[in-house]
């Protein structure tokens, strides 16, 4: 039995015509269902749908062999226990900081609003600035509007969302994508089997 794990929206999306190349595909009926554990057109692969951050941690524990993840959610996980095998370039952005045009970030600690605690403390850090991160879960955008922050630390693809909230993009942190991440103990337990599916994935790419 395999069992893959993949996170609601932009990437089950987004992955599933990727699977469905390399063979695996769910019906149309299971994705409709609420079902959290989905079967495919292969008896022993099954799917699990979960939130984004959620998906190295089920890996990490051998609860999912396999999973898809952005490069975002991986950074901020440390992807510990995990062994990261495929760029899929799919769910393409980039991690960046953002400010209100002409905002002065020459603080001497700089308050960064972030979903993305660990990349934005790792930037700075590397940066040689001094930080002090508010933690959010969504919104980034408005925390320097309303004055909780001096920037924010957040993906953009397009850059609309940023512009309708009068930002702009300032540094690039990370090039983001999402990838295929397998269990290390079952990429040694089960390397024949893994390895074939890899192989099949990459040719979907
Ligand atoms: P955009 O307006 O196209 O720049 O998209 C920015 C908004 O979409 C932000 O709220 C981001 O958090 C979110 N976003 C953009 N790209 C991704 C992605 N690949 N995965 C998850 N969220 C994303």
């Amino acid at each position: 039995m395999l069992t893959i794990a993949l996170s609601k929206g932009r990437i089950l999306d987004q992955t599933l015509p990727l699977l469905e190349k390399a063979g695996i595909s769910i019906p149309k009926s299971e994705l409709e269902s609420r079902k959290l554990i989905l079967d495919t057109n292969i008896a022993d692969i099954k799917v699990i749908v979960l939130r984004a951050s959620d998906v190295p941690v089920f890996v990490q524990h051998g609860a999912a062999d396999f999973g898809v993840a952005g490069k975002d959610v991986l950074m901020e996980h440390g992807a510990d226990g995990v062994f990261e095998l495929l760029d899929l370039e799919i769910s393409k952005c980039k991690l960046m900081v953002a400010a209100e045009k002409n905002k002065n970030l020459n603080k001497s600690t700089l308050k960064v609003a972030t979903k993305y605690v660990k990349s934005a403390k790792e930037y700075f850090y590397q940066q040689g600035k001094q930080i002090e991160v508010i933690k959010l879960y969504g919104a980034m955008e408005l925390a320097p509007i309303v004055g909780l922050s001096d920037c924010i630390v957040d993906l953009v693809d397009t850059g609309n969302t940023l512009k309708a909230n009068n930002l702009v993009p300032l540094e690039l942190i990370h090039e983001i994508s999402s990838r295929l991440i397998v269990n290390s103990a079952a990429f040694n337990t089960k390397h024949a089997e893994i390895s074939d599916w890899i192989q099949k994935i990459e040719q979907s790419i």
